[in-house]
Parts: C-alpha cells; structure tokens; sequence
C-alpha cells in the first residue's frame, strides 16, 4: 500500500496535514490512524477485487465532505496490481443541500404553526360564543316564561372569563414572539425583592387553578436588578407549564436557593407526565411541543419555554431542567443576585 502517483490537486490537500514526498510512500506511515478507519477497509475491499463507492464522508481531518472511488486496477490476468483512488470534494453541495433542508423544515414549522395557532385561537373562541348563544337564547326564553336562571349567567360569564383570559395571554405570547424576533424586547429594570415577586406569582396562579398545591421554600432571600414584570412572567410560564403537565397529581414545590458565583436559583418541580429523553434537547425552541397525542389536549403555542430562556438570558441568567417521563420534572433559572 504505497503511493504509487499522485495529482497534483491531491498532493496539495494532502500536504497539508501530512507534509512531504509521498510517492513511493506506505500510506499508513504517511497518517499512521489510517489504520483503524473505514478508509483502510475500503482500500482492503478494493484490493480484493471490488470496486468501492462511499457518496458522503465527513474529512478526518478538516471540515470537507468528498465523494470517494476506490477502483481495482487488474492486470491481464485479473489480479489486482493497484488501487486507484479518486476523491471529489463535494463540500459546497452537501452545505447547499443542508440550507435547503433548513429551510424546508423552517417552512414547515411555520405551517404548522399556522395550523396550531388557527387551532389554539379558534378553541376559546368557538367556546366564548357557544355560552353568548347559551345565555342569548335563555334571555329570549326569559321574554315570553319570566325566568332567567343567574346561576346559568354567572356560570357562562365565568366561562367567557376563563376563555378571554386564554385568549390574551396566547396574543400576547405571539406579540412578545415578534417582539423577540425584531430585537424590541426591551427590559425595564428595577432593584425588585425575587421572593416576594415568588410568592406574589404563586398566588396569582393558584387563584385559577384550585387543583394543586405550590409550596414555596425559601432557602435564600435576595434582591434582583431586572424587569419585575418579565421574570414574573418567566415565573408564570414554568408555574403554568408544571400545573398543565401534571394532570394526575397534586402537588408543585417551588424553591429559591443560592447558586454558585454571586447568582440565586428558582426551581419549580412538578410531579407531572415529564418528558421522554428523546425530546428534551428540543423544549426551548420556538414553536416546538412534545407530540405524543395527549400533549395535543393540553392548550399552548410552544413558545412559552422559549420566551422565558429568552427573558432569563438577557438577565445574564441561566435556564435547565430535568425530566423523567411519567415522574415528573424540575425547572430551574438562575439569576445574577443585585449589589
Ligand atoms: P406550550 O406549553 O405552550 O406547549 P412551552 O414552550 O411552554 O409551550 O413548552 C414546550 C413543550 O415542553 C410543551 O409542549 C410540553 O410538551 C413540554 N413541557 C414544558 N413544561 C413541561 C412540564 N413541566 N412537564 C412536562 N412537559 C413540559
């Protein structure tokens, strides 16, 4: 397996990594790592007689993909006296190729997304008038019986309530989304207390959810400089995220402890339907949910986690979790601690 000759082109790439005369050369004393890789197989295969054809190898050595030939050379008796080897350096197609899968899949998200947001938006509406029609046709049954139930009104109004809430907070998700995308997120900072806006948030959740009960320890007491209103609302979406995940139990703790180099870390851990492995490197991006069927049934955009990684790095902060799929999972951001 030595060198036997070599163009010119294929000289200079080699030279590079492996200097020196190669003609007349071992190969595997030339780069002696060859040994072990696939390209020696290949070389071996194509001692034996066979032509070897390998469409996209990554280069060992640089950031080149090539298209590699390993050709028998045969005598007149049909014994293999050589091997020629030529190697097409198709880096610019494979990169190419690459950005339009990019943006094939980017223009899929966006359709989806379309499909999703129709869905999600059309949901609280269709709701909101199912009860107008409810209490319309109970007010015109009013006319002519003289009797019109509060408790029917109140019931639908609260309904109605509940819905328009939905509503608002997935447009303004969808506003703070293009807010994100245009570089206009802008943060009003304060020096605020991080338990008190804890507890504050706490309470502002469990206000419309009675199912769970959120216990908040408070290892560690500081003060934050940051916009009050978006880590509140970082605080909102991991709150909601670990109410609406876990429909089978009852139970969220929230902690507030000191964390490493001058920063204070919050954890919220629910004992919900978690997330499978598989998925996990995938929850902070736009758009992105988990699609196991049952998810669909739980309301959402997939920006929610996006936003508050968002949010949590402009504050120099940290985000993270970790899962177990039917146990449960724990959320924890990490902030600089003021002064
Ligand atoms: P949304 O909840 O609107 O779908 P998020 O960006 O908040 O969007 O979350 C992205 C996905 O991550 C969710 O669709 C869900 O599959 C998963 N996820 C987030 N938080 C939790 C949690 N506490 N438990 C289980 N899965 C979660």
């Amino acid at each position: 397996m030595r060198f036997i000759s070599v163009n010119k082109k294929a000289g200079s790439v080699i030279a590079e990594y492996y200097p020196g005369e190669l003609t007349g050369r071992k190969i595997t004393e030339v780069n002696p790592r060859l040994l072990d890789s696939r390209y020696y197989e290949d070389l071996l295969k194509a001692f034996d007689g066979k032509l070897i054809i390998r469409d996209k190898v990554k280069s060992s050595v640089s950031e080149q993909y090539y298209k590699h030939n390993y050709i028998p050379l045969q005598n007149m008796a049909g014994e293999v006296y050589a091997v020629m080897t030529i190697s097409h350096d198709i880096t610019d197609s494979v990169r190419q190729l690459e950005q339009l899968t990019k943006l094939a899949e980017s223009d899929k998200l966006k359709s989806d997304f379309i499909k999703m947001a129709s869905h999600e938006l059309k949901t609280p509406v269709t709701s909101i008038k199912g009860y107008v029609q409810l209490v319309l046709s109970a007010l015109h049954k009013n006319e002519e019986e003289k009797q019109l139930s509060p408790s029917l009104i109140k019931l639908s109004l609260a309904n109605i309530d509940k819905q328009i809430n939905r509503l608002t907070r997935l447009l303004s998700e969808l506003l703070d989304l293009s807010k994100i995308e245009t570089g206009k997120l802008e943060l009003n900072r304060e020096v605020f207390n991080l338990n008190e806006l804890v507890i504050d948030t706490v309470q502002d959740v469990l206000y419309s959810d009675t199912r769970h009960t959120i216990n908040i320890f408070h290892d560690f007491g500081c003060n934050i400089y940051g916009d009050k209103d978006r880590i509140g609302q970082v605080l909102i979406n991991l709150l909601t995220n670990a109410v609406k995940y876990s429909p089978g139990s009852d139970k969220i703790e929230v902690w507030v402890k000191q964390a490493k180099k001058g920063k204070v870390s919050v954890s919220i851990k629910d004992y919900g339907i978690g997330i499978a492995k598989k998925y996990q490197s995938k929850i902070f991006e736009r758009f992105y949910r988990v699609e196991e069927k049952i998810e669909q049934t739980f309301p959402g955009f997939g920006i929610g986690l996006f936003l508050a990684k968002e949010i949590v790095e402009q504050h120099d902060g940290n985000i993270h979790f970790t899962s177990e799929k039917d146990k449960g999972s724990t959320f924890t951001f990490t902030l600089p601690i003021a002064g």
